[in-house]
């Protein structure tokens, strides 16, 4: 078994849930921790950890780049220590932060195989419940964040039970502004809505061509939970989640465009 950080591996094992391991295989050696600002995206090496991306020049006050500084805010720093961003979409953990927050800035996946490299859109590698669209072999390498138009903000927010626990609920939204038309919107939410993370499409389309208006994200949240069929759990019950998507949903939307300095 790979290893990143560990960290996520360290609770599987100690409940229990890891049994057939013979190696493990540690990736922080590798040259894949790097984070650079190409020209056209933003690099995140597999094995960053999570400490060093939030304080990279290239997320700190960055509004396109924010939703993932949004989302390191959450986890306790000994974990942002050793969690790694590979480790983090590897999981295929649908509770996480950070995958939510790339999914809204369509990252692409860039993973290495035993002859090939190739490249997987973010949305294309969650699968089901801890499995993704990796093929034996492979590994993820790297994690890009394509560039988007300067009037372009994103925003990541977590609902939790305490500081420590994994979310009832998480949304993550970006969307540019043009003369305050809001063109090519993204809203996720994630955090145990279901096996994996739900894309808002329908609210998305609510948004799209449309003037900035209170009316108008308060109608994208309310058909964001509309469209939404939550999981029941330890945390929370289905109907507190889709309740609390339209809320989620709405204060993520304003932030993003808070960050782009425009009142609604
Ligand atoms: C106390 C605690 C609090 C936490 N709080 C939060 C929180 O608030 N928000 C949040 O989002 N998360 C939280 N987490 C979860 C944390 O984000 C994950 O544990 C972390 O992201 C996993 O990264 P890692 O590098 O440690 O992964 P590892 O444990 O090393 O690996 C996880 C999985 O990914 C695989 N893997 C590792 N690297 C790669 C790679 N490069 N390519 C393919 N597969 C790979 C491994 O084989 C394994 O299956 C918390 C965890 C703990 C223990």
């Amino acid at each position: 078994m790979l290893v990143g950080g560990g960290t996520f591996i360290h609770g599987l094992v100690a409940r229990g849930l890891i049994t057939d391991i013979d190696y493990l295989i540690d990736l922080t050696k590798l040259p894949i921790n790097d984070i650079v600002q190409e020209k056209k995206y933003l690099s995140i090496g597999a094995t960053a950890r999570f400490t060093d991306i939030e304080s990279h020049d290239s997320i700190v006050d960055n509004k396109l780049h924010a939703a993932i500084g949004d989302a390191m805010t959450y986890p306790p720093p000994q974990v942002k220590n050793a969690a790694t961003m590979g480790g983090c979409l590897g999981s295929a953990c649908p509770f996480l932060d950070s995958p939510i927050a790339l999914l809204a800035l369509d990252a692409i996946v860039v993973v290495a195989g035993r002859r090939f490299s190739r490249e997987i859109n973010i949305e294309d590698l969650f699968v089901s419940l801890f499995s993704c669209s990796l093929k034996p072999g492979e590994f993820i390498t790297e994690i890009r964040v394509p560039e988007q138009p300067a009037n372009t903000a994103s925003s990541f927010l977590k609902l939790e039970t305490n500081a420590n626990d994994l979310a009832i609920l998480n949304s993550a939204s970006r969307l540019t502004l043009n003369d305050n038309k809001i063109l090519n919107p993204r809203i996720f939410v994630g955090g145990g809505v279901g096996e994996t993370p739900v894309r808002c499409n329908q609210a998305e389309k609510v948004l799209e061509g449309e003037m900035l208006s209170m009316g108008i994200v308060d109608q994208a949240s309310q058909v964001a939970m509309d469209n939404i069929d939550p999981l029941s759990d330890h945390r929370a019950s289905a109907d507190y989640r889709k309740t609390m998507t339209r809320v989620f949903v709405k204060r993520s939307l304003l932030k993003s465009i808070e960050r782009l300095g425009v009142e609604v």
